[in-house]
Order: structure tokens, then C-alpha cells, then sequence
């Protein structure tokens, strides 16, 4: 279950318990003026590089972390996820990431690990016995690639992680309700997950009353609608992820709580799903 806190708004999962803060942001809260308005945490979005910080300071100071501490991804829809640690703090936020990673992770306390979202699903992870913690941004492309089993691989890989132990939450992104695609999105799913995928893939309804028969639209133009966040889940339980919380919010269905691509195209900030082992 997902509960709110207040101000700045932001969202946690009772799922992630322990000696660990993280954060799934919204809105509300910030400085940022305009269409950025307000609780912006993208350095890319054209806002004024003072109200990002001090965004980050305000969320921060209700949630547990500091800018300082913070480390980004560098998200282009992969399937990579990278390895970070004290040393990378800053990256993002004082300094451009370089390396491409969707998903950042590390086993070192104090290191605030950041994913950034704006209808693209937010997936944190927590290993309360290795101590170890994950942040992995996975649009669709990503989903289809598995980058959150990608990542509890690796953090079994370096950690010894045991899948079974480890605390998942699924953050707010685009839902079933809005996420509407064509064929080749529902394509790239089955290949990768197989038919079990199909429960999560909502087909266009169709109206009763329509005067087309079915066989009027061609494939090539059938709209389906993907649970992300549920794909996302599925690839979990597979890599032996046990407990897993998933958001019940669509960010498009509420955009004026959470920055929706869908509903303002670039003119919007980010969201971002901040994760940490304290110190
Ligand atoms: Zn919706």
C-alpha cells in the first residue's frame, strides 16, 4: 500500500521497511514557477538550475536525504543499469552523468539514488538483509527488455542478493486506463514475456453500438492498452521477487498532481523516485 505525505507531497510504500528512506514525488511543493510548476526534479526540463536544488533540498529535508547525496540516472530507454557508489555523489544534479544507465543500484549508505518519470513506471528496490538498494525507470521499451529483472540480477550478481528477500515498489505511471498503443507495444511484450503478458495488455473496447464490424479495423491499427506497471511486476515475481507494492495512480488521469508526457508533450518537469540506505 501506498500512502501520501505532505508537504512536499510525495508518496512511500509501506512494502519498503528497514534501515532505507525513499520517495516517489509529485507535484506539489516545490519552487519552480510556470509550466514547471512546482515540485520540478529534471535538470533537463529548462528550469532555473537554483529551484531543481532547492526542490531536491525541500523533498530532501521531509524525506531523509540531501542534494548532495544524490546520484541520477541517465535514462535513454536501455535495459542497462550500473553499479554506483559514495564516490559518484553529485552526478546529476551538480555534474552531466555520462554513462547511459535506466537503473542505478548500490550496496553503500548515504548514496540517494535517483530515476526520474513523467508516465514511464518508477521501480524501487530494497534488500534489507544484504543492504543493498535499486532506482530503475522502465517506459515501455525498457519493460519489454526486462530492466528489473536485468537489475535483480545484478544485484544477486555483486551483493549476493537472494530475489526472495528483496522489497519492491512500483511507483505512479501511466495506467491501463490511459497508455493507449498499437500492436507493435503489445508485440514487444509477448515476445518478451510470453502469453502471460496478455493479462496485462487491455484490448480497445469496443462499443456495442458501433456500426463497424470487428473485421473493419485492420491489426495494424488495433489499440491496445498496457499495464506497465503490472508487466513490471510480473518480470519481478519471475526473477523470484516475492513482495512487490504497486501504485495504484495513473500519472496522466491526474496531471495536475504528476508531470504526464501524454497530456503536456517536453513543456513539463520531472518526477523522480529517490531511494537511500541511510547512513
Ligand atoms: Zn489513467
Amino acid at each position: 500500500m501506498f500512502h501520501t505525505h505532505t508537504p512536499p507531497e510525495y508518496l512511500t510504500s509501506d512494502a519498503i521497511t528497514g534501515n532505507v528512506v525513499h520517495c516517489f514525488s509529485t507535484r506539489y511543493g516545490g519552487v519552480s514557477t510556470g509550466h514547471l510548476s512546482s515540485l520540478n526534479l529534471g535538470v533537463h526540463r529548462g528550469d532555473d538550475w537554483n529551484n531543481v536544488y532547492e526542490n531536491y533540498r525541500r523533498l530532501g529535508a521531509a524525506v531523509g536525504f540531501t542534494p548532495e547525496q544524490t546520484v541520477f540516472t541517465h535514462q535513454t530507454h536501455t535495459d542497462i543499469v550500473s553499479r554506483v557508489g559514495a564516490e559518484d555523489r553529485g552526478w546529476g544534479l551538480f555534474r552531466e552523468v555520462e554513462p547511459e544507465r535506466d537503473g542505478i543500484y548500490t550496496d553503500e549508505a548515504g548514496v540517494a539514488l535517483v530515476c526520474f518519470s513523467a508516465d514511464c513506471t518508477p521501480i524501487l528496490l530494497h534488500d534489507p538483509v544484504r543492504h543493498a538498494v535499486a532506482a530503475v525507470h522502465a517506459g515501455w521499451r525498457g519493460t519489454a527488455l526486462g530492466i528489473a529483472a536485468r537489475c535483480v540480477e545484478a544485484m544477486t550478481r555483486d551483493f549476493g542478493t537472494d530475489p526472495a528477500d528483496l522489497q519492491a515498489a512500483i511507483g505512479p505511471c501511466i495506467g491501463p486506463c490511459c497508455f493507449e498503443t498499437g500492436p507493435e507495444v503489445r508485440a514487444a511484450m509477448l515476445d518478451a514475456l510470453g502469453e502471460e503478458a496478455e493479462r496485462f495488455i487491455r484490448p480497445a473496447l469496443r462499443s456495442c453500438h458501433s456500426e463497424r464490424s470487428e473485421e473493419s479495423v485492420p491489426p495494424s491499427q488495433e489499440k491496445y492498452y498496457p499495464d506497465l506497471k503490472r508487466l513490471n511486476a510480473l518480470w519481478l515475481r519471475r526473477a523470484g521477487v516475492t513482495t512487490v507494492d504497486v501504485s495504484k495512480d495513473c500519472t496522466r488521469c491526474q496531471p495536475q498532481r504528476f508531470w504526464s508526457h501524454r497530456v503536456t508533450g517536453q513543456a513539463r518537469g520531472s518526477l523522480a523516485a529517490v531511494i537511500m540506505l541511510r547512513p
